[in-house]
């Protein structure tokens, strides 16, 4: 796994069993929260990827996922290393 893997969407796929897929890190596939409830994007019998793209809950990680990585370039000394 190289840097930015974990942050870049569908650079890691991860399908469970049933074929419910989810994106960034393969840990969300198993887990969910109050915010976002399950991490799963869809299930590939139903859903193409780049439609997965284009939901409520994939553009919420996005933008998250996207302000988490501004705030560690700003204000972190291990960016460069980490990313
Ligand atoms: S080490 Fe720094 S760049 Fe890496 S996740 Fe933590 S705060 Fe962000």
């Amino acid at each position: 796994m190289t840097k930015n893997e974990l942050n870049r969407p569908f650079s890691i796929l991860s399908v469970d069993w049933q074929g419910n897929f989810s994106t960034f890190d393969p840990e969300l596939l198993s887990v969910a929260s109050d915010r976002y409830g399950s991490f799963n994007l869809g299930n590939l019998k139903d859903l193409q990827l780049v439609e997965s793209t284009r939901t409520d809950q994939f553009r919420r990680l996005m933008a998250d996922m996207s302000r988490g990585v501004d705030t560690c370039h700003m204000g972190c000394e291990y960016f460069g290393l980490c990313s």
